[in-house]
């Protein structure tokens, strides 16, 4: 199952205790759903949880039931409709809007805090959607009425959360691009367990990039560790060339050989090769003396 099925799933297990917010959703359900208009109420949904409570919103909102109760279709569709004139005035009439299908946002349905986030939980569920944020951390509202989308930003604003607003062909979009921002408006919404989905999605994002920045980090000292290795190994050569190897003190003698035997060991490595062990400054002046060496 998507992480967007499953946010949305979550959200549907939110109680249907208050008739006030009750009808907040299915205002956001009827602004953000396929159509609703003066001919018909249309709903899509392939969702199963939201297929489930769709029925039960519009009953605990209205106290009415749809003129169609789907079968599952293509895809796993449902549509659900309502086109019976009586039932079109008495949805609209709950929002002080007889007949008047002008899509814009009826404030006064909006006062109670509870009642914002459920508008934005019936929105999400009908026009919403989340992509994994495994992948990357994009959540979006999209409805056909501009007006809506510019009257939900503003409401999103007002209620701290931090949206963007966006047009796609002839649609709008508000949409979150951050995943603090998508924390917060999923856990409005009422999908706490979705918005700690994300949280964790985060964290082992930054853990990842933190291994690879010390990766990266390491492998630069590595560059440096075989530089210096190379300029050293060329000057025992030439130490053996001119005065082979065996007339240099025992201290340098023994240093060369450990350096030609280890050619990719760190100057800690080799200082704990040498035997006795040594301290890494000694053998950093024993490895400049080799390199600074001109017979005796
Ligand atoms: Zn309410």
């Amino acid at each position: 199952m998507s992480f967007s099925s499953e946010t949305k799933d979550e959200l549907c297990r939110v109680g249907l205790s208050r008739s006030c917010c009750a009808l907040a959703e299915a205002y956001g359900v009827l602004l953000y759903c396929h159509t609703f208009d003066r001919r018909e109420i249309r709903v899509i949904t392939a969702g199963e949880g939201f297929a489930q409570r769709l029925p039960r919103l519009f009953r605990r909102a209205f106290g009415l039931s749809f003129d169609r109760v789907p079968a599952e279709g293509a895809g796993g569709k449902r549509t659900f409709l309502i086109t019976d004139p009586e039932k079109l005035f008495a949805v609209s009439a709950a929002f002080g809007q007889e007949n008047d299908f002008t899509h814009h946002i009826n404030f006064g349905v909006l006062e109670n805090d509870c009642c914002r986030a459920s508008f934005l939980r019936g929105a999400f569920l009908a026009g919403g959607s989340i992509i994994d944020p495994e992948k990357r951390y994009h959540l979006e509202f999209f409805t056909a009425h501009a007006a809506v989308s510019r009257e939900v930003y503003s409401l999103m604003l007002e209620m701290g959360l931090s949206p963007k607003d966006s047009r796609r062909g002839g649609s709008a979009l508000t949409y979150f691009k951050q995943s603090e921002a998508i924390e917060d408006v999923l856990t409005t919404m009422g999908a706490p367990l979705a918005a700690m989905g994300v949280m964790q999605a985060k964290m082992q994002k930054d853990m990842r990039n933190a291994v690879n920045r010390r990766v990266n980090c390491d492998s630069a000292n590595a560059d440096k560790i075989v530089a210096a290795s190379r300029e050293q190994l060329e000057a025992i050569r030439e130490l053996d060339r001119l005065y082979g190897l065996t007339t240099l003190p025992d201290t340098l003698q023994e240093t060369a050989m450990l350096r030609i035997a280890n050619p990719e060991a760190s100057l800690i490595e080799l200082s704990r090769l040498a035997d006795p062990p040594v301290s890494k400054s000694c053998m950093s002046h024993r490895l400049k003396k080799l390199l600074s060496y001109k017979g005796e």
